[in-house]
Formats: structure tokens, sequence, C-alpha cells
């Protein structure tokens, strides 16, 4: 008999976990004959009543674990610690707003069943009732990050997936503490098949992910996946260097042709303002890397439990 783990992260989920609840085990029961199921509610250090609503249905239900940490670690140490908790044949990852149709389980886990995949994806073809600009600027980030890193990253791809204990053991393999979940998949390869379905809206309760946030979690993902940044630098620098030189043999066959008259000053302030701008632009992307790359050498927990059953 297969065992399905079903990983749920939840970070002030208070208003939509009842409901999540009432949802998965519908289909639970509808839909799977002859699956053992496992949930793993990992409470991200939520503020609000989240863990002990957790703790209850895990008193009802005995096919519920839970993993609590001591603050918030964020989503990405959330999934990775349910992960590492995880002991099905198969793993999915689920969000607590619903806004991951349980009911697509069952046809996930058909496709892996019958036509040898190993790992299968969902993608949300719009993104209706997210405000225009930010849809933008999330399409903007897929058609960048894909320019620049060799791992191909989907756009609209959710973490909502199903995968193989051979998949869920090659991601865990991967101890990086700047974790980039989207890139990671892509990374670990194997065969997946994609899914798609419209946009939902979460059920209750409010997004977590403001734009500021957002902003930084795309950041996270180029310099996780890509160095091409520090390519441009280096090439602006190298640009620079070949402006200069043509600017010198201008100067100097000026001052040979014309003498050396004064001025010209406020052009080379913006020169140097402009230069120096790029130059600091340029310390600061070496010095994001540099900062991720202490990150990891630090080599702290990806997150810390405070208590689980
Ligand atoms: N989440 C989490 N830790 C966080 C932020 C979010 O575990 O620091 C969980 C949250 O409870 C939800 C899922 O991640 O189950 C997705 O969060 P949200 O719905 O806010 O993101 P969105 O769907 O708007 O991208
Ligand atoms: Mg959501």
């Amino acid at each position: 008999m297969d065992k399905i783990s079903i990983i749920v992260s939840c970070y002030n989920e208070e208003r939509s976990l009842p409901l999540f609840y009432n949802e998965i085990e519908n289909i639970v029961k509808k839909d799977f004959k002859n699956v053992e199921f496992e949930y793993i509610f990992v409470n991200d250090g939520s503020k609000d009543n989240t863990l002990n609503i957790i703790k209850e249905l895990s008193r009802k239900d005995k096919k519920i674990r839970y993993i609590s940490f001591s603050r918030n670690f964020g989503k990405e140490a959330a999934m990775y610690a349910g992960l590492k908790e995880s002991s099905g044949d198969y793993v999915t990852l689920m969000d607590a707003d619903l806004q991951d149709p349980p009911s697509m389980l069952k046809e996930m886990y058909d496709i892996i069943k019958s036509e040898g995949y190993d790992a299968v994806g969902t993608r949300r073809v719009s993104r209706k009732g997210e405000p225009p600009i930010r849809s933008f600027f999330a399409r903007l980030f897929y058609k960048i990050i894909n320019r620049m890193s060799n791992i191909e990253m989907v756009d609209g791809a959710r973490d909502y997936r199903l995968m193989s204990r051979q998949v869920v053991d090659a991601i865990l393999e991967l101890g990086e503490y700047n974790r980039y979940s989207k890139g990671l998949w892509s990374f670990v390869g194997f065969n997946t098949k994609w899914l798609e379905y419209e946009n939902i809206e979460r059920v209750a309760g409010e997004s977590k992910w403001s734009f500021w946030k957002l902003f930084k979690y795309a950041i996270e993902g180029i310099t996780a996946f890509s160095t091409v940044p520090l390519v441009i630098s280096s090439f602006i620098g190298l640009f620079f260097c070949f402006v200069a030189f043509i600017l010198i043999i201008v100067i100097i066959v000026k001052t040979i042709a014309f003498g050396d008259p004064t001025g010209g000053w406020p052009s080379l302030v913006c020169i140097i303002f402009f230069v120096s701008g790029v130059q600091l632009f340029s310390l600061g992307v070496i010095g994001h890397y540099l900062s991720k790359t202490y990150l990891e050498v630090k080599k702290r927990p990806i997150y810390i439990i405070k208590e689980k059953n």
C-alpha cells in the first residue's frame, strides 16, 4: 500500500486551517482507496492560534503530525522541515489557504502511477485576483531569470507538487541555507509533468507576501541560480575602460590641436558621479554574493524546532 505525505506550511492560518482540513479529508476519503496518508503541519512561528488548532486536530486524527518552529523561519524552511520529516512513498506540498486545490491530488497521483513521471507540478496560467502591477513584475522576473540561469524556472509554477521518494531525497541532499525551491526542483531534474489551473484566491486570511518581500525573494532566486550579475559587472567595467580610453585620445588630440583652454569641469563632475555610481553598484552585486556565501559558510540550521509530536 502506498503512503502519501501531505506537507502544509502554516503561518498565521487560524482561519483557513479548519477549512483546509475539511477539504483535504473529503478528498482523501472520496478519491483514494488503498492509500495511506500522513499530514504534516509545519507551524512556522505563527503569532495567532494556529498551533492550538493544529494540536487539537492532531488529537482527533492520528494521521496528523506537526512540527512547530521556535520563530518564523519562512516558507522555504517550513517546506524543507516537512520534507525531512515525511515518510511517505510520495510527498506533496500544499498551502493552508486552499490556493493549491486538493482536488487535483488524485489526478497527480494517477499520472505518477500510470505515466511513469517522477513528479507532477502545478502552474497557474492566470493571475486572476492579483494586482496587475504584481503580475507584470512576476512575468518580468521569469523572463530575466530564465535568461540568466541554466536552470529552467517555469512561469507561474507553484510549490504544490507531488513527488516520488527519490525526488524528495534528492531535494533533501541540497542542504543550502538560502533556499529557492522553484530552482531546486528544476536543479534535481527528473521527469516532471506540469498541470495547469486557473488561479484561485485564498479562502481566508491574508497573503504574507508584500511586494517588497517578493522583490527580495526574486533577488534571492537570481543570486541562488545565476552568476550572470557578476559577469555583467565585469562587462560594464570593461565598457567604461574602453570609453575612458577613447576619451583620453580625444582630449590629447584636442589639446595638441587647439591648446588647453580650461573648462569642462561640470562634465567632469557628471562623469565622476556616474562612474562611481557604477562602481558602487558593482560592489553591491559582489557584496550580495559574498553575503550569501557568508551565510552558507556559517552553516546555521535552516530551522529550529520548538515542539513536535
Ligand atoms: N507561509 C509560511 N511561512 C511564511 C509565510 C507563509 O509557512 O513565512 C505559508 C502560508 O501559511 C501559506 C503558504 O506559506 O500556507 C503560502 O503563503 P501565502 O498564501 O501568504 O502566499 P501566496 O499564496 O500569496 O503566494
Ligand atoms: Mg496563498
